[in-house]
């Protein structure tokens, strides 16, 4: 098995990224636990999948669109082999990821009109939400983060990207909920994730519409994406 992950070429990982028409399971992994919640919320979190398909031969290693990295394991794979060609296959995937991140980013003719627009108009909207739920904030502040959607600090300061004022109402709400719940919760636990939950049921959602077509709000390189 060890042979099979070594034989494997990156062309032909490149060439087999074939459509999965039957998947048995999937497991995602996610990064180390984050050490403070002051830098929150980057607009570019690319997961890996794990996907198991009976009638694959051998690992398949593809970057989607979005730079979710899927890995199809043969029904005898396991997962530490998976995470090991992975790792063996870094310099492949960051080409890969970098070639999807290379579109046209979207540029704001009237950039300082939309950031006066968001200081009016987000604020109000967080503080809104924040009194919905019950929530206290000490600070909201309207910044041009270059990697960030929003961040909330451990006193209570929540900041907010100027452009949230152009994506869709959901996930501009997503990003607020997401910082408010840091105020119950300064972590991204699976305890944090069911606050989430229980005050955004579209968060799925809103956070695949930021991996997709966020990243395309923002100009300059993408900043390190891992939360
Ligand atoms: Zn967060």
């Amino acid at each position: 098995m060890q042979a099979d992950l070594t034989r494997l070429s990156f062309s032909e990982v490149d060439r087999s990224g074939r459509k999965i028409t039957r998947v048995t399971q999937t497991a995602q992994i996610t990064g180390a636990a984050p050490t403070s919640m002051q830098l929150d919320l980057p607009f570019r979190v690319a997961p890996t999948v794990l996907v198991r398909h009976q009638w694959a031969r051998r690992y398949i290693l593809r970057v989607l669109d979005d730079g979710t990295l899927r890995v199809t394991l043969p029904r005898w794979g396991s997962k530490r082999e998976a995470l090991a060609f992975v790792e063996q296959s870094r310099p492949w995937i960051e080409r890969q990821r970098a070639a999807r991140q290379a579109r046209p980013a979207v540029v704001h003719p009237d950039e300082p009109g939309l950031r006066r627009r968001a200081l009016r108009e987000l604020p109000p909207a967080l503080t809104a939400l924040a009194a919905a739920h019950d929530i206290s904030v000490t600070r909201i502040s309207v910044r041009n983060q270059r990697s960030r959607w929003g961040a909330c600090s451990a006193a209570g300061a929540i900041t907010l990207n100027w452009r949230l004022i152009l994506v869709p109402e959901y996930v501009r709400e997503y990003v607020m909920l997401h910082e408010l719940m840091h105020r119950r919760e300064l972590n991204h636990s699976a305890r944090f994730w069911r606050h989430v939950q229980a005050v955004c049921p579209r968060h799925r959602e809103a956070r695949q519409w930021l991996l997709t077509e966020g990243q395309r709000l923002f100009t300059g390189p993408a900043a390190s994406g891992e939360c």
